[in-house]
């Protein structure tokens, strides 16, 4: 069975394509710039033939079918025609409290995400449009939602709740819902494996490290509390996100700068996190290269980074009473090695013990703590797109 993978942004389409037979991806790609000038399409196939297209993508119609004709192209394609892929998986931000799986999408599926889009007014929308566009143009195919909300839907209420009058929760459903759930889930999966136990017996500590960061404590298998909130600008410091602040400097903020919500919401999820901290780049090894250089800034930014996830981890231990594994994933950290060493440095009051030699590793799965650590330490690359295809197959197969 071939399966698409989907995630449609408010100006771009990432996609892969899967053989589940052997879940090899059999080409990925991208559609950037839709709607906007340069608009492109770049493609690469498991055998490494590249398609690169140029030209005017005025909307996600015309970049899906884009895609279509590229995946089945004559010379430089994967599959001869398009009914050959039998069902498409889409990655859906925000499913609130109306989704703790993934699910096959109807009318009412549909109804359900445009009703959560109130509350990702960035990703919902866009996400929609995905789905509608690939329901257009492959009415053959089986269509999934797969929610970044779904695995944090076991967190108990004095976990998710804020203290806010109750009535807002009741009116808004203003709690917290957490994100890179599918990224979580696949790595905490992934060391129960690695280390040969049920992940119902284990505590485990996630840490996804990306451009958007998040720290989730798994505890019996289930999500337990997560870093993310009501939307992803809870938490640590991300690449331009602010992550923790006290909620009272938000309308400070307003009334000093003359902001409106929306400048100010701005301010948060775009010129904050290691780009405002450092003046620098939002990007953590432009963010590395500055503070080797000496630049006082990156240096503050890189600290701040690292004692935040650190912090996390603490109090996870705190309310799992223990710790069995942590793992790091994606971009930052899959590759930062000296982040994860200054991470895991005085935890070991935990019986957390990294192996520098064990750590000096990027993008592979990897143990790095110490034969004795009481804690083990894993790095795992985290694979959301083969989720979402096993998923959509399990779904529809
Ligand atoms: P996204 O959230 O956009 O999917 P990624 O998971 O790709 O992000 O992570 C991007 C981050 O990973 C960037 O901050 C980037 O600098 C960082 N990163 C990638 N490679 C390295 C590396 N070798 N060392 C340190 N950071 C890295």
């Amino acid at each position: 069975m071939k399966i698409l993978v989907i995630n449609s942004g408010s100006s771009s389409i990432k996609y892969q394509l899967f053989n589940m037979e052997n879940e090899e991806v059999l080409a990925k790609g991208l559609v950037e710039r839709i709607g906007i000038d340069g608009s492109c399409l770049e493609q690469e196939t498991n055998e490494g033939e590249v398609i690169e297209i140029e030209t005017e993508i005025e909307n996600h119609s015309v970049g899906m079918e884009l895609v279509i004709d590229s995946l089945s192209d004559d010379e430089n394609g994967v599959i001869t025609e398009v009914k050959e892929i039998a069902a498409v998986g889409h990655r859906v931000v925000q499913g609130g409290d109306s989704f703790s799986e993934s699910v096959v999408i109807d009318d009412d599926v549909k109804d359900e995400i445009e009703r959560w889009a109130s509350l990702a007014p960035l990703h919902n929308p866009p996400n929609l449009m995905g789905i509608e566009v690939c329901e257009k143009l492959m009415p053959h195919a089986s269509q999934v939602a797969v929610f970044d909300t779904a695995f944090h839907q076991t967190m108990p209420e004095e976990a998710y709740m804020y203290a806010l009058p109750y009535e807002l929760y009741e009116k808004y459903g203003i709690r917290r819902y957490g994100f890179h759930g599918t990224s979580h889930k696949f790595v905490a999966e992934s060391v129960a494996e690695e280390l040969g136990e049920d992940l119902e017996d284990l505590k485990v500590i996630t840490c996804h490290l990306g451009n958007g960061a998040s720290v989730t404590a798994v505890n019996d298998g289930k999500s337990h509390d997560t870093s993310m909130g009501l939307t992803p600008l809870e938490g640590l410091i991300m690449g331009t996100r602010c992550g923790d602040i006290d909620p009272a400097a938000v309308p400070f903020i307003m009334e000093k700068e003359d902001l409106s919500p929306e400048e100010v919401d701005s301010l948060m999820n775009k010129e904050s996190g290691l780009l405002g901290l450092s003046g620098v780049s939002s990007d953590m090894r432009d963010i590395g290269e500055a503070a080797n250089n000496g630049n006082e800034r990156a240096e503050l930014a890189l600290k701040a980074f690292n004692y935040r996830v650190k912090k996390y981890i603490g109090s996870y231990a705190a309310t799992m009473n223990g710790v069995d594994a942590i793992v790091f994933t994606a971009g930052i950290g899959e590759n930062a090695i000296g982040l994860r060493e200054a991470v895991c440095e005085e935890l070991d009051y935990l019986g957390v013990k990294i192996d520098k030699e064990k750590n000096d590793v990027r993008g592979e799965i990897a143990e790095i703590s110490a034969d004795d650590s009481e804690v083990k330490v894993f790095v795992i690359p985290t694979n959301e797109e083969l989720v979402i295809a096993q998923d959509t197959e399990k779904l529809v197969g």
